[in-house]
């Protein structure tokens, strides 16, 4: 189900600082479905049942935006697109929202990072390598695992990490900062030595800049589900699964164990989580149009 609506306000503030802590989300609900999603329970709020199906389009949102970033009280500070929803997700291809967007960011020399799992940003990519010539542009994906068969099971709407990996490639050199958020890290499903190895080694390769790594927690209400389909179709670990989440953490041993290898995968390849968030003051680019 598709729902068209006029938002009153384009950005939201939240706690978190990483990457920043202003959002800008012209879904609600997000089509990619991946299962270990912390957003899909958000949904109640809206009185909508399926967070993976009942889409919400904010039709006005880069109108809204505009007069927000212009607001002699904004800042300038640097906002993410998306964060609750994957901003190139289906319904993208008929709302065209992001255009819209970028060019308002442009038109404000606002910078933003933006983060996506879908090869549906490639369409939007001269109008991107445009904005990142008016301001700062950081662009990340989210890759889980490279065994395309469990990541259809557990991110059945998003395309392959091979596909996300290629599809970042394309902004190197052109944005600020690349990044890989390698999460979630799900343990006897997503930590192998071969899938570690693979994600750093081709992070490396594509010569994209930054890799963050971080496993997997069952907090909230996602703890049932996630070990239901654990149970349904990687059967054969579900009791090491589950013994390993008898809290909504991950075991504090098994995750220790697990950033020591990453540690030392980051050290084969000199790679590193480094990021930081470009300040107002500091958005040199937004003087040399
Ligand atoms: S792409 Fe992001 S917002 Fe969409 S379902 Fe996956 S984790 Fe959730």
């Amino acid at each position: 189900m598709i729902l068209e609506t006029q938002c009153k306000s384009a950005l939201s503030k939240h706690e978190h600082e990483f990457p920043t802590s202003w959002d800008v989300n012209p879904y609600r609900g997000c089509t990619m479905g991946c299962r270990y999603c912390f957003a899909q329970y958000s949904h109640k709020y809206l009185n909508m049942s399926n967070f993976f199906s009942d889409i919400v389009v904010k039709t006005n949102i880069a109108e809204i935006l505009y007069s927000e970033l212009r607001k002699k009280t904004w800042k300038g500070e640097q906002i993410k697109l998306g964060g609750i929803s994957d901003i190139y997700q289906h319904a993208e291809k008929k709302y065209k929202l992001l255009p819209q967007l970028i060019d308002v960011l442009k038109k404000t020399r606002n910078p933003v990072f933006i983060q996506s799992k879908s090869t549906l940003i490639l369409r939007d990519f001269e109008l991107i390598k445009e904005l990142a010539k008016y301001t700062t542009v950081d662009i990340a994906t989210s890759i889980c695992t490279f065994d395309e068969t469990a990541q259809k099971i557990i991110e059945p709407g998003a395309p392959s990490a091979q596909e996300r990996m290629e599809m970042l490639s394309q902004f190197t050199g052109i944005c600020r900062h690349t990044i890989v958020s390698f999460m979630p890290v799900i343990p006897l499903i997503s930590d192998s030595d071969e899938n570690l190895e693979t994600t750093f080694r081709l992070t490396k390769e594509f010569g994209i800049d930054s890799i963050i790594a971080y496993p997997l927690h069952l907090r909230g209400n996602l703890k049932k589900p996630f070990l239901k389909l654990v149970q349904t179709h990687f059967s054969e670990i579900y009791f090491q699964f589950s013994e390993l989440y008898k809290t909504a953490d991950l075991n504090e041993i098994y995750a220790a164990d697990l950033f020591q290898k990453i540690s030392g995968i980051r050290h084969k390849y000199q790679l590193y989580g480094s990021y930081s968030i470009v300040q107002p003051q500091d958005n040199q680019l937004s003087l040399f149009p």
